[in-house]
């Protein structure tokens, strides 16, 4: 428990919370701030800022489990979409810098906004990035 992380307090059970699942490593709660009807957070029950920090074991089983939750939410909801959305540091939108997955329930043509406007891949820029990550 890492003091003054709201998701430590609410994961552990000190802060109550709508929760939809629970069990040794996890806590999958309502989202407070809702993108849309059912928007649903995956929370570690140990603190980690972020998906970097995360032990790769808990990454995987969070992962899995928002494969468990985003079934549950199809068939319960009757949702047509769902985003699985994950952010890590301030600069992607990180708010509360305790490792969260969100999963959101889409209906077609809702006004959810979660969208970009897309740029182009050049060939330099290609280059790049592959060079980069590959040879780390
Ligand atoms: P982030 O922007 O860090 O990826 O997402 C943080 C999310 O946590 C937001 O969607 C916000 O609405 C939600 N949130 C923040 N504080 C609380 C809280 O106290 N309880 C619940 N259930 N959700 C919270
Ligand atoms: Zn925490």
């Amino acid at each position: 428990m890492t003091e003054n992380c709201i998701f430590c307090k609410i994961a552990s059970g000190e802060i109550p919370s709508a929760t939809l699942y629970e069990d040794a490593d996890f806590r999958v709660i309502l989202d407070v701030g809702p993108a849309s009807k059912g928007h649903m957070l995956i929370l570690p029950k140990q603190h980690f800022a972020n998906i970097c920090e995360m032990p790769e074991e808990l990454t995987g089983k969070a992962f899995i489990l928002a494969k468990h939750m985003a079934e549950k939410m199809e068939k319960a909801l009757g949702c047509d979409g769902i985003n699985v959305l994950q952010n890590n540091h301030e600069a992607a939108g990180q708010t509360v810098f305790h490792f969260h997955i969100h999963l959101i329930p889409r209906m077609a043509n809702d006004k959810v906004g979660i969208t970009w406007k897309p740029g182009k891949l050049t060939d330099e820029d290609r280059d790049e990035i592959v060079k980069k990550i590959t040879e780390e």
